[in-house]
């Protein structure tokens, strides 16, 4: 799933590449992905792209005033094009949402963009809105990962019972974090998924708040300047435990375990983070009882 550095160094591309060029129309291909209807898409035709930014993991677009607002959900991406078809894609078939065609300045094919998404679980989201904050899930959003202080992170940990996995993928908390770099967070920090958030000690709190910040930074300057094509490739060779089930832990050499929960898993190294005590998995109790 894209998180804040993916969808960051993505706007990023499109401030260079998009920003500028007046939107000549967007094609739905996916119904289910517009959760809008008023401005219509075809409002956002004819119209120049202004800006392009990251509120959490959203992406938006600023078209002239009015807003195409995106959350790439779990497998969503955007894939840059050159050279687009003028013919409108057929709905319903194969991974793509959205295509959005640039205006051609020269006579030449247009570019643009296609939103995709790959898997039978849809999930990715477009908006068209006159401001960002009508989208419901941008209103809920905490302070973003990159712009909240150390005082302020310890306070919102403090106000926080439940476990640390849960309390920094809450979207209303802290925006910005999602399954993959809170795994990579916990394990920077040394520091157990399953610990309560408002449990922490002092030095553990300073170890979290540096981790995240280290952690998103080094992701981020990793995305930057990649092609959209490649980022995915290039979030994947930097995680140390994250989707790593079963291979070394490049920090001390043990196995790097999960724990699996109905639709989704999480993946932590024993001796970095839980004093060498396995966690309890559900699914892996179920299989051996
Ligand atoms: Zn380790």
């Amino acid at each position: 799933m894209p998180e804040l550095p993916e969808v960051e160094a993505l706007a990023a591309f499109l401030r260079e590449n998009a920003v500028g060029h007046v939107l000549a129309r967007a094609d739905l291909a996916s119904v289910q992905a517009i959760k809008t209807f008023d401005p219509p898409l075809s409002a956002l035709g004819g119209l120049e792209i202004a800006g392009a930014s990251r509120h959490g993991k959203f992406l938006d677009l600023d078209v002239s005033g009015l807003h195409l607002v995106v959350h790439l959900a779990r497998a969503g991406w955007l894939h840059w094009r050159t050279g687009l078809p003028t013919a409108p894609p057929k709905p319903g078939k194969g991974p793509l949402a959205l295509r959005v065609h640039l205006e051609s300045k020269d006579g030449t094919p247009p570019n643009g963009f296609d939103l995709t998404e790959q898997g039978t679980r849809k999930g990715l989201a477009v908006y068209v809105v006159r401001s960002p904050s009508e989208v419901p899930g941008i209103a809920r959003l905490g302070p973003d990962a990159l712009e909240v202080d150390r005082e302020l992170f310890a306070a919102l940990m403090a106000g926080r019972s439940g476990q640390l996995k849960g309390a920094l993928t809450d979207q209303t908390l802290i925006a910005g974090i999602g399954n993959a770099y809170s795994d990579e967070i916990l394990h920077a920090a040394r520091l157990s998924p399953f610990k309560g958030a408002d449990k922490l000690k002092d030095d553990e709190l300073v170890r979290l708040f540096d981790a995240m910040r280290a952690t998103l930074t080094d992701a981020l300057d990793r995305q930057q300047g990649q092609k959209a094509a490649t980022m995915k490739g290039e979030k994947r060779s930097g995680l140390q435990v994250h989707a790593r089930t079963g291979l070394p832990c490049p920090v001390c050499g043990d196995t790097v375990r999960e724990v699996s929960f109905a639709d989704t898993s999480l993946q932590y190294c024993p001796t970095c983070q839980t004093g060498g005590k396995p966690l309890a998995d559900r699914r892996m109790s179920k299989l051996l009882r």
